[in-house]
């Protein structure tokens, strides 16, 4: 069994929450499962979202959970810049916007989400496949920093997942994948696919409202120099009661609010691993056997 590194990767737009407790179950999970290590990094890509306060709660509640990585340890990321903050990295994504750009057409675009409304409206359906409704590919604007970057690229990828097995799907589903957004922001497609190329990640573990982007990410990954893709698993999602989505607006479920409240350890961690369909009941279960649950699922 080859040895895996993976890695724990929040956004800190919000507080943790059982949605993530799912995620590191299976993170830890399939790091154990093939003798791995996992990296946490932090993923404040987006400016206008991210904050330092959710951040350090975050780093607080990770050490509550007692959940650590291997690499690095949450003072690591207290004492400042860190190579796994995306935010401290931005000459890094420059150079990998510039390797791109040698490698396939990456072009600026104006189109913004009302272009993409009108778009739906003139048509009666959202904008698919390659390409965005300006035309922007054809146009020649000067890279500017209030204009998006998008890369210019089509056909499928395939690949097969660890938990959800073989999987085919278009690089480009909703236009052009964009590197930049027009608020100047390294976009979640590029940074990510650049993190675990630079720290060697070759096993991706997250949820699966994220397999569609994952035929853009192996593609921008092959773009930027990487010989083979990592491997792919993605997860069930914890979901609200009436089957949509958790997220970070529904603070009921922040792992430090329920804490605060006197819930266990334990009794947090039994209720993701249900949610996720890893055990029957929410009962209580240490970190330790859910990441136990979570690696017996894996088809390799
Ligand atoms: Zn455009």
């Amino acid at each position: 069994m080859t040895p895996a590194t993976t890695r724990f990767a929040p956004a800190p737009t919000g507080r943790l929450h059982l949605g993530h407790l799912a995620n590191a179950i299976y993170v830890w999970g399939l790091a154990r499962r093939f003798g791995g290590r996992v990296f946490l990094r932090i993923e404040d890509h987006d400016r206008q979202r991210c904050r330092p306060e959710y951040e350090s709660a975050l780093l607080d509640d990770l050490d509550r959970l007692a959940i650590g990585a291997d690499e690095p340890s949450t003072d690591d990321l207290r004492r400042g810049s860190s190579p796994f903050r995306q935010s401290d990295n931005g000459p890094v994504y420059e150079a990998a916007l510039e390797r791109l750009a040698n490698a396939t057409d990456v072009y600026a675009c104006d189109c913004s989400r009302s272009t993409f409304a009108a778009w739906r409206e003139d048509h009666g359906r959202a904008w698919s496949g390659p390409g965005c409704p300006g035309a922007c590919r054809s146009r020649g604007l000067d890279r500017r920093p209030d204009l998006g970057l998008r890369a210019a690229f089509g056909g499928d990828e395939t690949w097969d997942d660890l938990l959800v097995g073989a999987q085919s799907g278009p690089v480009a589903t909703d236009g052009d994948v964009l590197l930049r957004d027009r608020n100047g922001n390294w976009t979640y497609a590029l940074c990510v696919v650049v993190d675990d190329l630079r720290h060697e990640i070759d096993l991706v573990v997250r949820g699966e409202d994220l397999l569609d982007s994952t035929a853009a990410q192996i593609r921008l990954g092959a773009l930027l120099g990487r010989p083979a893709p990592p491997r792919f698993a993605h997860h069930p999602l914890v979901h609200r009661p009436d089957g949509s989505k958790l997220s970070k607006a529904d603070g009921a479920t922040g792992v430090g609010e329920l804490l605060d409240a006197g819930r266990m350890i334990s009794s947090l961690i039994g209720e993701a691993a249900h949610a996720i369909g890893l055990q029957a009941s929410p009962d209580p279960i240490a970190f330790e056997r859910a990441i136990e649950l979570a690696a017996a699922t894996s088809a390799v």
